[in-house]
């Protein structure tokens, strides 16, 4: 069931009416979706993919969740959600500590949304400007309408799962006579290759005193789709520890775009755990847990995006005062981390309400957009039925990798990011740290990685921050200063969205 449901979701694709081209989710409707600026043509690429990528996978995944639950009750447990919250965390009480921290965010992310909101509705609804082109044809179905006080439309944020609000940085710059720098532009540029932003990633991990990646790394890794396109690659970036001496590897279609300059440095923080960890018993070789994991190249990518480091590496494009950029940098990380939590949240929320039969496989469709409008403000764009299945439309669903590990790691990627930061003896605010070359912060980040999972993670966060379990003050603290500028500039704006369907 897995492989036949990750190969549909790989492999889908849908043709483009205007020019008739068969697009693939990569790289042809994430550049629609970033790129695009018509609500129509936006439309398209949205509707194409979740009809035809989720649709495809809803009847095996119902037969799927019954699997994994009498897997999970032949070996003792209720159902398959409490498999996957002792897995990761060893602790089946983990949801409540989601739903505090979801609870703890909510605040500060409602104002986010309702600035995003009034400028996507400023820009695509009163201006009505690029919503007046048909030539994507009218969509059959009936089309949820964007109010300025509800839900804002899935489509129109730049990514086609709303997990990443960057691609319409643009559109709600705070001050955009000075915009801060668009690293895509500098590398195209300086003419960066792939191989180049690989290296840039690598070169910040070795400042601060970690092993280079291995020779077999740089032979065998794969970052490029293929030229050929009858190869059928599953472009879901991804590393390998592949238990063999020296043997780990990368596999992603990257671009020379700031998005992939970000995933280079995730995928890659992966490898250095592996290569901290890889002398224990093989028993630990593995994360404090998953979400231990996913954080560490996130944190190092929170120091490499600080306007401060670009600077000092010369891949800076502003030659602005730190004053004036400060919150268009912040609005940049709001877009690309904030936006992410609730997302990062429902993903498994939702399928632990699977799991446990809260939900039955008609219900599933209704459920997820429930979660979304609850916890996003966000909607469908058009109505949709209990014969879809969105949340196919996510690799990680029909490739069941749990979820919650990001969620979780977004937010303790922040706490990681400020102790590093006190050790590295950085005073400035929180938002534009950057402990690039500081030995004693990757001495204090490599106990932590060369523990594997032999030391339970509580006591390992303990030992990196400080706090015993997953905390918000990290990431408050550093989104403040732009908590406090929304503040003053969504005074006339509605802040919230309908809560009618709770
Ligand atoms: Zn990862």
């Amino acid at each position: 069931v897995l492989v036949s449901m990750s190969e549909k979701d790989a492999t889908a694709t849908i043709i483009n009416p205007i020019n008739n081209q068969s697009y693939a989710l990569e790289p042809g409707i994430v550049d629609v979706m970033s790129q695009s600026r018509d609500y129509n043509e936006l439309l398209w690429a949205w509707l194409g993919w979740h009809n035809n990528a989720g649709r495809a996978v809803k009847e095996e995944f119902s037969e799927m969740v019954q699997l994994l639950n009498k897997c999970a009750q032949e070996n003792g447990y209720k159902d398959a959600s409490v498999v996957w919250k002792l897995g990761d965390y060893d602790d089946a009480g983990i949801e409540s500590s989601m739903d505090a921290l979801m609870a703890e965010i909510m605040p500060l992310y409602r104002k986010l949304h309702a600035f995003v909101r009034k400028k996507l509705y400023d820009f695509y609804i009163k201006k009505n400007s690029s919503s007046s082109t048909t030539k994507f044809g009218e969509v059959a179905e009936e089309i949820n309408k964007f109010e300025p006080d509800g839900y804002i439309p899935a489509h129109i944020l730049g990514n086609i799962f709303c997990q990443h609000w960057t691609n319409i940085l643009d559109l709600v710059l705070p001050f955009p006579g000075a915009p801060p720098t668009d690293l895509t532009s500098v590398m195209k540029k300086k003419n960066f290759t792939v191989h180049k932003m690989f290296k840039v990633a690598e070169e910040f991990f070795t400042s601060m005193g970690f092993q280079p990646m291995t020779a077999i790394f740089w032979k065998e890794s794969v970052v490029q789709r293929p030229a050929d396109p009858n190869v059928k690659m599953v472009c879901h970036a991804s590393a390998f520890d592949m238990v063999r001496k020296d043997d780990y590897r990368i596999k992603m279609c990257a671009q020379v775009v700031e998005d992939d300059f970000h995933t280079v440095h995730h995928e890659m923080g992966h490898v250095v755990y592996f290569m901290e960890y890889q002398h224990l018993p093989r028993i630990f070789t593995n994360g404090a847990n998953s979400a231990f994991h996913e954080a560490v190249g996130d944190t190092i990518g929170l120091s490499t995006t600080t306007s401060k480091h670009l600077k000092s590496v010369g891949l800076s494009s502003d030659d602005d005062e730190d004053g004036v950029t400060q919150n268009d940098d912040l609005m940049e990380r709001a877009l690309e981390k904030l936006a992410f939590i609730p997302y990062g949240y429902i993903i498994d929320k939702w399928r632990f309400r699977a799991f446990r039969g809260d939900i039955t496989p008609d219900q599933y469709n209704d459920d997820w957009w429930r979660l979304i409008r609850k916890y996003q403000g966000l909607n469908a764009p058009v109505v949709r039925k209990f014969t879809d299945f969105d949340p196919g439309a996510k690799h990680h669903v029909p490739a069941n990798v749990p979820y919650s590990r990001y969620f979780f790691s977004y937010i303790g990627q922040f706490q990681f990011y400020e102790s590093l930061c006190r050790e590295a003896g950085e005073r400035g605010p929180l938002y534009n740290c950057d402990f690039y070359r500081s030995k004693k912060a990757g001495r204090k980040l490599g106990r932590m990685l060369k523990k594997g999972n032999s030391v339970p993670w509580r006591a390992l966060m303990r030992e990196l921050t400080g706090q015993s379990d997953f905390k918000t003050s990290s990431i408050l603290k550093y989104f403040k200063p732009l908590s406090d500028w929304l503040d003053e500039n969504i005074k006339d704006v509605p802040i919230g969205w309908p809560s009618g369907d709770e």
